[in-house]
């Protein structure tokens, strides 16, 4: 099954005429989870085409005011929505006590349950059929990314084998539930299980090993590129990376596609020189712009 992306905020540290800060949503069947929650993420999103109250999960990466500042304001406004549907949150050591504080201070309304935890490397979890496993970020305060992989779907089946083996279209059916029919197993007409579409998601870091094993074979890796190569020193004092190394990462780990996001406005007038730096290294890179739908398939990663 295809996994839809919306870019939603691409931008760093503060918003700029062009770009919002950080905010993705991911879309896999009736599963929607939004990736951290930059300041005016809702109203973003109220200018797509999808809507806010079918967010099952939001996955916070940090606590820095780019990536959080437009929580409290979602989480109301869901609220005085009439939503009813509990909400899963989850975000780094602090996170659980940081939410309490602000719903507390902003006696925000609230007609939902929040399913809210603090998590770390290895731990995984649930958001529908998805499942989600976060991993260790470097980032100078408690943070981490988090992998996302649709469900394995069944084998394809072969009607053609089917057939030659002298069974009807009738018994197809029973074959694709996993029932023996005429003494045929269904392995003998039915492929190999294909693996769920897998996103990784990074969040705010400088290069690290825990990130490259958990983007290992994903089919998307959405990175930071706050900098650009020439600014390397700038990324290392301040725990984030460059478009190149988000390349090399993506290279290493052996990632379908790379998407670049947290990008800084100083590069709104290069932004050409600065994504082709990353695709010197992985050639299947985007730099999405704000509000931009991309589909994962597949046969590739594109804008809808
Ligand atoms: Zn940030
Ligand atoms: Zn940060």
């Amino acid at each position: 099954m295809n996994m839809e992306v919306l870019f939603l905020g691409t931008g760093a540290s503060i918003p700029s005429r062009h770009r919002s800060p950080a905010c993705v949503v991911v879309r896999s069947g009736r599963d929607m989870v939004m990736l951290d929650c930059g300041e005016g993420s809702q109203r973003q999103m109220m200018l797509s085409p999808w809507s806010f109250m079918r967010i099952k999960a939001i996955l916070i990466t940090h606590l820095h005011g780019d990536h959080v500042f437009g929580l409290p304001g979602l989480l109301q406004t869901m609220g005085l929505s009439g939503r009813t549907d509990p909400l899963i949150l989850r975000g780094p050591a602090g996170f659980t006590h940081a939410v309490e504080t602000m719903m507390d201070l902003f006696q925000g309304v609230r007609s939902y349950d929040l399913d809210i935890a603090d998590v770390g490397d290895g731990e995984t979890f649930a958001v529908g059929e998805l499942g989600a496993e976060c991993f260790a970020t470097v980032h100078g305060v408690p943070s981490v990314g988090y992998a996302l992989r649709a469900a394995d779907r069944p084998g394809r089946f072969d009607p053609d084998a089917a057939a030659a083996l002298g069974l009807e279209p009738v018994d197809f059916r029973r074959l694709q539930q996993g029932e023996r029919v005429r003494g045929i197993d269904p392995a003998e007409v039915i492929g190999e299980p294909r693996p769920g579409m897998k996103v990784v998601y990074t969040g705010d870091t400088r290069p690290c090993g825990s990130l490259e094993e958990a983007a290992r074979g994903a089919d998307l890796l959405i990175h930071e590129a706050t900098y650009s190569d020439a600014e390397a020193g700038l990324a290392e004092k301040y725990g984030h990376a460059t478009a190149g190394q988000a390349a090399a990462a993506a290279a290493a780990a052996g990632c379908g596609h790379l998407a670049l996001i947290h990008v800084s406005s100083r590069y709104d007038d290069g932004r050409e020189a600065f994504l082709a730096e990353a695709q010197a290294v992985f050639p299947r890179t985007v730099m999405p712009d704000d509000l931009q739908l991309y589909r994962l398939g597949r046969d590739g990663f594109r804008p809808v």
